[in-house]
């Protein structure tokens, strides 16, 4: 069985480690791979190896660095093909939405290719007579980087690659339930030219992540994850006085207004809810039907309905399973509570079957709609993360307005309406960090920033954009006042001042 490498202080080593984990297709729930977790004495290896490597790295010219990120952007999209295709083997989703994850990696590398001016910092002449103020901006020292399974290509490369521009060193701690992509993603930066202790990759669970987080030198933690883990990182993180990031779960909400375009809705809502199987931090997972769209409910159900699970390289394949057996479980027993708790469930994927003979032990769940879904319900409450979407009615925007802003979590929400008006009003008074406009999913390109809300985000600054380059740095303000009496005069040296 193949066991997965670590990456320290430069060298893609596996670990001796008799604490393992077995990494699975959850297409069938077979072992692809053993991950050995890192010893105590590996990571503070890491931790030595990040810092030392910090001393020359933050020498390094910002033009220099970005040329390392130029040639590892040529690296991933040579590979685009070959990484999709591991990430698929170890998360189950389908070919074009493995490229996805992949992509939109790619992307943010790309805008860690502009670092020279976006490390550039403020100057003003003349603050008090003779003194100027001006503003450099610096890389903070060794960060910390805590990932999960949903998108191992996109979300480490949300966190590495704009720290090590900014001329920081990192840690990965990717997912322990799909740690080949990111071991991939790793040994492409090193090809790029990363130097050795800029990059390190080290594996584990929560004792890892618990024994780096109290570590002094770590000076920065990003997390992307679950809101009791998400929480227990920020406070852990902040007590020990580092600088905190963590992007948490969701319940995202689509309005959809009587004006809406009825075919646009209907498609994009098919997408936006089960695609992926539901596994995005960013999916529509409840939908609220305003005034009389809610007899649109019935053909939306129609067409989820339609919608196949299958194996990555089907193309007929909506999406994929869900990640593990545990996950299926747990999606499972909200369908059922929803059901025990009065919801109508329109259509029920629990017992969905894979037609394929091999595949019949994987974490497959078919398409779910729950109708008459209301704010008490454990399946509005909780984050289902399956491919289940709930359908609640509404009379007015304003109703629709309120309900979603009782709602505790904010990462992303969407309207569909023909009226600049209506969404006018709704982009300026819902409570939600991202906000689309006939757009279902409005995850922002990376010149933006990654802007969850409320119990979807604790910190301050957001993933990529600038405030990640304000996140992984320090600002050093110098005030400077120069004599003109010291001005020294000579024979070369003859300057007027009059
Ligand atoms: P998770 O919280 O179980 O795990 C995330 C990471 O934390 C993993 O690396 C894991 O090893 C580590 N971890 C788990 N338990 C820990 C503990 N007790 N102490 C310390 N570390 C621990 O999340 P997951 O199941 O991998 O991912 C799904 C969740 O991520 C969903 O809630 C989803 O909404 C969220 N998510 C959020 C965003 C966002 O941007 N807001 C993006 C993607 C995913």
């Amino acid at each position: 069985m193949q066991r997965v490498p670590s990456l320290i202080n430069g060298e893609f080593t596996i670990s001796p480690s008799q604490q393992t984990i077995a990494v699975t297709d959850p297409a069938n729930n077979k072992q692809i791979a053993e991950l050995p977790c890192n010893s105590d004495a590996e990571l503070s290896m890491a931790v030595a190896s990040a810092k030392a490597a910090f001393n020359s790295w933050k020498e390094v010219p910002a033009s220099e660095r970005a040329r390392v990120m130029m040639r590892y952007q040529q690296l991933l999209k040579a590979h685009h093909d070959e990484i999709a295709t591991l990430l698929s083997s170890e998360t189950g989703k389908t070919f074009d939405d493995a490229k996805g994850d992949v992509w939109r990696g790619i992307e943010v590398v790309e805008q860690a290719m502009n670092i020279p001016a976006m490390m550039m910092g403020e100057t003003a002449e003349n603050v008090a007579r003779g003194i100027d103020t001006y503003s450099y901006i610096q890389p903070l020292g060794v960060c910390l980087g805590i990932t999960p399974f949903n998108f191992p290509a996109m979300i480490p490369l949300w966190m590495f690659p704009m720290a090590v521009a900014c001329g920081n060193t990192f840690i990965l701690k990717p997912s322990e339930q799909d740690p080949l992509t990111p071991m991939k993603l790793a040994e492409l930066f090193v090809e790029a030219g990363a130097p050795k202790g800029v990059l390190n990759v080290v594996h584990g669970g929560k004792d890892q992540v618990n024994k780096l987080l109290v570590d002094p030198e770590i000076r920065a933690v990003s997390f992307v994850g679950s809101v009791p883990v998400g929480q227990h990182i920020y406070k852990t993180a902040t007590d020990n006085m580092k600088r905190a990031q963590c992007f948490a779960g969701a319940k995202n909400h689509s309005v959809i207004m009587p004006d809406a375009n009825k075919q646009q809705v209907l498609n994009n809502l098919v997408g936006a809810s089960v695609g992926a199987a539901g596994q995005r931090c960013m999916a529509i997972s409840v939908a609220v039907f305003v005034g009389d769209t809610k007899e649109w409910i019935a053909e939306l159900a129609a067409l989820l309905k339609d919608v196949q699970p299958g194996l990555w390289n089907d193309e007929a394949a909506g999406y994929g399973p869900l990640i593990s057996p545990q996950a299926k479980q747990r999606v499972l027993s909200l369908i059922q509570q929803g059901k025990d708790e009065g919801a109508t469930c329109l259509v029920d994927g629990s017992d969905f079957d894979i037609e394929k003979q091999d595949y019949r032990d994987g974490n497959w769940v078919g398409p779910t709609v729950f109708s008459d879904v209301t704010e008490d319900m454990v399946i509005y409450q909780q984050e289902i993360f399956g491919p289940v979407l709930c359908c609640m009615a509404v009379d007015t925007l304003e109703q629709a307005i309120a309900l979603v802003n009782r709602n505790p979590y904010g990462n992303g929400t969407s309207i569909f309406t023909a009226s600049g008006g209506a969404a006018r009003k709704y982009q300026h008074e819902i409570e939600v960090g991202q906000v689309g406009i006939n757009v279902p999913i409005p995850v922002p390109l990376p010149f933006f920033s990654f802007t969850g809300w409320k119990n979807s985000f604790y910190g301050d600054l957001h993933a990529y954009g600038k405030q990640a380059v304000r996140f992984y740095t320090e600002t050093k303000t110098v005030t400077a006042r120069w004599f003109e009496d010291d001005i020294a005069s000579g024979p070369n040296m003859t300057i007027s001042l009059k």
